[in-house]
């Protein structure tokens, strides 16, 4: 997160307020609920790659629209419903028969939504003022191959990144230069191999050191220069030991590479890596890699079950934030908390059956895959790339073909 406040279980999303279980909702959105991929929105919920919108409910790819539920690719619209106009009263009255702070409404219009949303053709891939760019949710961006990713030049396999330049194999940074397989590296030139090293040049396999110049296999240092294994050497020295260094680490063959996921000090299924590419533990196990059993939840300590719920948010009073609920999905235990709660009352929401971990899970369900495949567009047949895998239903068009139905 970033220059954001009040935000609850939210990822990625940057200025934004009050939003609560939403993803990459960035740039001014305010009051936006389990939404997905989206800019500027006030009063939304479950939005996905939608942007410029305002009290709008279910919707996939709406741009400039206001009033609208369960909507699909519509463009500075006003009071539609399943794609279909209506008067303003009449838009009013059905909005209202929905029953959406109701679960059951809520729930029964989503099932509707997805099937609606099914039919209505897709992007083949979400770049928007992109030149030359395969991926998906790119913003501004020029020769890039990446994911979520805005203003960048010429780098590959990038995500979640703002301004890197001539960048190979990054995550979540901001204005890195030649860096070279990175965790947050903000404003680093020449950092390769390291996580955690911000406002740092030429540094190798390093974690957390912020200010520095010309480390090797450092941690946590402030301000240094020329440091390998954060002991100091003269400019000299570091040249020759690390020279000497890599010359080992190559004819070894373990040079060039990140830190190897056996370092790691988290077990596989308490990582982002989990949600991206899932393993059992036995396939955890039997890669080496390390895994996590006494992770800190409980189950069996419920005080309200999801039954005793009441379906309708108007319904429920303060005393809930002394319940300790059961997730449907898991059964692991989770709270409601009083900001949480004042959230669902001025959405009229419907207090959530699953636990924020199940919630996430679902929400990124809704997301394509970081994956490339080649597709035919449906309409035109022209060859090109997608973040729709082949065997998927959906009608997927290329952007030629997709601006001529939607505009
Ligand atoms: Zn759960
Ligand atoms: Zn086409």
């Amino acid at each position: 997160m970033w220059k954001s406040q009040d935000c609850l279980y939210c990822r990625i999303c940057d200025q934004s307020k009050f939003c609560v279980d939403c993803e990459g909702v960035k740039l001014g959105s305010e009051l936006v609920y389990e939404s997905v991929d989206s800019k500027r929105l006030y009063r939304c919920a479950f939005l996905q790659n939608s942007e410029n919108c305002n009290d709008c409910f279910f919707g996939f790819d709406l741009k400039g629209c206001s009033d609208c539920s369960a909507c699909v690719g519509l463009r500075q619209k006003r009071f539609h419903i399943f794609n279909k106009p209506y008067s303003e009263e009449e838009y009013r009255k059905r909005v209202a028969e929905f029953n959406l702070s109701f679960r059951s409404g809520l729930n029964g219009l989503h099932t509707q939504f997805i099937h609606f949303a099914q039919n209505f053709p897709r992007k083949n891939m979400n770049l928007q003022n992109c030149e030359n760019c395969l991926g998906d949710h790119l913003f501004n961006c020029r020769n890039v191959i990446g994911y979520v990713s805005t203003n960048s030049e010429h780098s590959h396999w990038i995500e979640r990144c703002d301004g890197p330049i001539w960048c190979y194999d990054q995550i979540q940074s901001g204005s890195p230069e030649l860096c070279y397989e990175c965790i947050t590296n903000d404003n680093g030139y020449m950092v390769l191999f390291s996580l955690y090293c911000n406002q740092s040049h030429y540094t190798f396999y390093s974690d957390n050191c912020v200010h520095c110049d010309n480390l090797f296999g450092c941690i946590s240092l402030r301000r240094k220069k020329y440091c390998i294994l954060n002991k100091q050497y003269t400019k000299e020295e570091y040249e020759k030991l690390t020279g000497s260094i890599i010359k080992k680490m190559q004819q070894e063959g373990i040079f060039g590479e990140f830190f190897s996921i056996e370092m790691s000090p988290y077990g596989y299924n308490e990582t982002n890596a989990a949600e991206f590419f899932p393993f059992t533990k036995e396939e955890v196990i039997q890669n080496g890699w390390k895994w996590r059993d006494d992770l800190p939840y409980t189950t069996g300590k419920e005080t309200l079950t999801s039954q005793n719920i009441p379906d309708d948010i108007k319904n429920v009073d303060d005393s809930i934030l002394q319940e300790i609920l059961a997730c449907e999905q898991c059964g692991k235990n989770y709270r409601i908390i009083r900001e949480e709660l004042t959230f669902y009352r001025s959405l009229e929401i419907p207090i959530p059956a699953y636990c924020p971990d199940c919630r996430n899970r679902k929400r990124l369900s809704r997301r394509n895959p970081q994956r490339l495949w080649e597709r035919i567009c449906k309409k035109c047949r022209e060859k090109m790339f997608s973040t729709y895998s082949p065997e998927k239903p959906e009608n997927v068009y290329c952007e030629k073909c997709y601006l001529k139905i939607v505009y």
